[in-house]
């Protein structure tokens, strides 16, 4: 049976990237959410999301097609609950990276998930690393540097928390958690 990984923590604090290196491993799956904001530059529809409308999202959230859902900044986002069902029907790892909330209803929901927070090692690292991506608006930055600050304050709900200085020793020690190495 497969399990679920949860990986959660501020924006800009390094889950697409840690996703990314952690499914190099053939044992490792990400789930892909849906959502109402808009892609950015180098996201394609069906990869790093399935980008819906509002009406579509509620249609979903309606027939019960969600396995947990969120607003975050404004926009909805929530995962595939067929996708996830089917992942579990077999071996290996589901990667869900989810905000806090979402993260909550699937630790209730599946008491088995292994979760995993990912904390900045400083604020002002956080703010510069989302700087650098430079993906969203300022007034969008803004907003996500403020959410920060209440995200953190859930860190203590996960199984482990996972401070994302060096990537090398950060993708080591989430391995290690999930004994893949
Ligand atoms: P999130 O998905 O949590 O919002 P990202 O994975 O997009 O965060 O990372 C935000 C930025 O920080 C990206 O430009 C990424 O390349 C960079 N980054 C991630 N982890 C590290 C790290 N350990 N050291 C330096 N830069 C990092
Ligand atoms: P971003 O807009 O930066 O891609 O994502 C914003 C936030 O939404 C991040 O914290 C990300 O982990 C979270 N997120 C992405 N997909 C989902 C999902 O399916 N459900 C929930 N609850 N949060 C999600």
């Amino acid at each position: 049976m497969g399990k679920i990984v949860i990986i959660s923590g501020p924006s800009g604090s390094g889950k697409t990237t840690v996703c990314k290196l952690l499914e190099k491993d053939i044992q490792v799956k990400k789930s892909i959410s849906v959502t109402t904001r808009s892609p950015r530059k180098n996201e394609n529809n069906g990869e790093a999301y399935y980008f819906v409308s509002d009406y579509e999202f509620e249609d979903m959230i309606s027939k019960g097609e969600l396995a947990e859902y969120a607003k975050y900044c404004g926009y909805y986002y929530g995962t595939p609950l067929n996708a996830l069902k089917e992942a579990l029907k077999k071996e290996g790892f589901y990667l869900l990276e989810i905000e806090v909330q979402g993260a909550l209803q699937i630790m209730e929901k599946f008491p088995d998930a292994i979760s995993i927070f990912l904390l900045p090692p400083d604020k002002k690292t956080l703010s510069r690393r989302l700087v650098k991506r430079n993906t969203n608006k300022e007034q969008d930055m803004a907003v996500r540097l403020k959410t920060a600050d209440k995200e953190l304050e859930y860190k203590d709900r996960y199984d482990h928390c996972v401070v994302n200085d060096d990537l090398e020793e950060t993708i080591n020690t989430i391995r290690k958690i999930l004994k893949l190495v």
